[in-house]
C-alpha cells in the first residue's frame, strides 16, 4: 500500500491518527509490512502484504495476528508487540 493512502487511515476504535512503523517496503516506496499504532488507544494495526488489518475489536482475529507480530518480533526487533491495550 502506498504511504500516502496508508498516512489517510485512522483508527477504527476512536478515528484518531496512526503511527506508521515501516519494516519492509518494495523498490517503489510501498509498505509491505509494518505496524499501525494508535498512540490514543494504544491499538496496533498489522500491515500485511501491503494490506492494512484493520477490524473492530469484535471482528480482529488475535490468534491470527499475533504470531505475525511474534514473527516481526525475531526478525525486525519489535519490542511491544502488543495487539490491543492492557485492561
Ligand atoms: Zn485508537
Amino acid at each position: 500500500m502506498r504511504l500516502k493512502t496508508i498516512e489517510k487511515l485512522r483508527c477504527p476504535f476512536d478515528k484518531q491518527n496512526l503511527e506508521l512503523q515501516v519494516l519492509v517496503k518494495d523498490t517503489e516506496q510501498n509498505v509491505l509490512e509494518g505496524i499501525l499504532t494508535c498512540n490514543t488507544c494504544k491499538r496496533k494495526y498489522p500491515i500485511v502484504y501491503g494490506v492494512p488489518i484493520m477490524s473492530p475489536d469484535d471482528y480482529r482475529q488475535i490468534d491470527l495476528e499475533q504470531p505475525i507480530m511474534e514473527q516481526w518480533k525475531l526478525e525486525h526487533g519489535i519490542t511491544d508487540t502488543l495487539l490491543l491495550p492492557a485492561k
